[in-house]
């Protein structure tokens, strides 16, 4: 997602220019108040390193109580690491992960998943709205079975998925069923499962373990955490040496209680469902104020909290001349606009105002 970066280091400073309120991503947004009280309280005194701490440790059974079951759970970096090293613990080299094809692990990770698999093979398919179907799923295991193509073993579902559409709880049944039925297993993205639970307003448990899913990577960065991601795997045995893995790839933070403890703070009372639900009714506002402008409505249905939209050239041009951020190589094209926790209705009026005045200036 970083396109718009220097590929090599750091530009030059712009004076903050452009620093303001932003549609680019909801990883611009800071870290949510309660995370930061959270991560003030696991930062006074020492504690115990490498995840051996009071605080990883509540982290983690806070996690088994909302996902209510006892999963093994670990705290990574990034959702390219905790992605990537969910998948190479559930297939060996030769092996293949279906996944759509826009999905984060094939587009967005720079080959992570083969990397850290030692050459898994991602098989990638077409599917509407961003979603696998148990039909693509199977068309793509039964199409080969002779020893010369990758013998298939994972599925990898984003949730929300990329197009910012939600898989419904029977649509991951289906395809955990499917899955099973052909020997495979089955891994979530979750970098806004957030969003996904807060918009389908069902229990974790329902939408994961319950409905089939073997291992979930649960993002906290997009979610309102300073950083990191949780890897929580409910079948225990596919955790096996997943610590050792975690270490060799640098993913043992040795001061791990600055990963778990902000989990504490939003996992708590719900804080975590009231961010994303304010991200999606934010990203349901601008759906809606774009709707009610000429030949801008939505390329997807607005399920969480992200909204793509086709704008003319001359809109885009003018929005970003205003200073605005967005992306427009991620998904099937248009223009992508995300809310993160910290969206404001005054940011999202602001940003139909100046597509009104763009468009009155006859541009469009
Ligand atoms: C943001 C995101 C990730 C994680 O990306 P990192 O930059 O590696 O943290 C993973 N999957 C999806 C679908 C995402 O949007």
């Amino acid at each position: 997602m970083s396109r718009e970066v220097a590929p090599t280091g750091f530009a030059p400073s712009d004076g903050g220019k452009g620093d303001g309120p932003q549609f680019a991503s909801d990883n611009y947004a800071g870290i949510c108040p309660e995370a930061v009280q959270a991560l003030l309280a696991a930062n006074a005194g020492q504690a115990r390193a490498y995840g051996d701490d009071e605080w990883t440790r509540r982290a983690a059974d806070r996690l088994r109580e909302v996902f209510e079951t006892d999963c093994d759970v670990y705290f990574v970096f990034n959702g390219t690491a905790a992605n990537s090293l969910a998948l190479a613990s559930l297939c060996q080299s030769y092996h293949g992960v279906v996944c759509h094809q826009l999905a984060h692990v094939d587009t967005d990770e720079c080959g992570a998943p083969e990397f850290f698999s030692n050459g898994a093979k991602l098989l990638a398919v077409a599917g509407e709205q961003g979603k696998l179907t148990p039909r693509a799923i199977a068309d793509t295991v039964t199409r080969r079975a002779d020893i010369h193509y990758p013998k298939p073993k994972v599925v990898t579902l984003t949730q929300t998925t990329e197009v910012g559409t939600v898989y419904e709880v029977d649509e991951i049944r289906a395809i955990a069923a499917t899955a099973r039925h052909h020997g495979l297993r089955v891994h979530m993205d979750g970098a806004r499962f957030a969003n996904a639970v807060a918009s389908l307003g069902l229990p974790p448990a329902d939408l994961t373990w319950r409905a089939g899913v073997d291992v979930l990577c649960f993002g906290g960065t997009k979610m309102g955490l300073p950083v990191g991601e949780a890897v929580l795997f409910f079948d225990r045995a596919l955790s096996e040496d997943f610590a050792y893995r975690c270490k060799q790839a640098g993913q043992l933070a040795s001061k791990m209680r600055y990963l778990s403890a902000p989990w504490l703070g939003i996992l708590e009372n719900g804080v975590w469902l009231r961010h994303a639900a304010h991200a999606n009714a934010m990203a349901r506002r601008l759906a809606a104020g774009l709707a009610r402008r000429p030949a801008l409505t939505p390329l997807f249905p607005v399920r969480a909290n992200g909204v793509f939209v086709e704008l003319p050239v001359a809109v885009e041009q003018g929005l970003r001349a205003r200073g605005w951020l967005f992306y427009t190589f991620i998904g099937a094209g248009g223009a992508r606009l995300m809310c993160g926790w910290d969206m404001t209705p005054a940011t999202v009026d602001r940003f139909l105002a100046d597509i009104d005045v763009i468009m009155g200036a006859g541009h469009a």
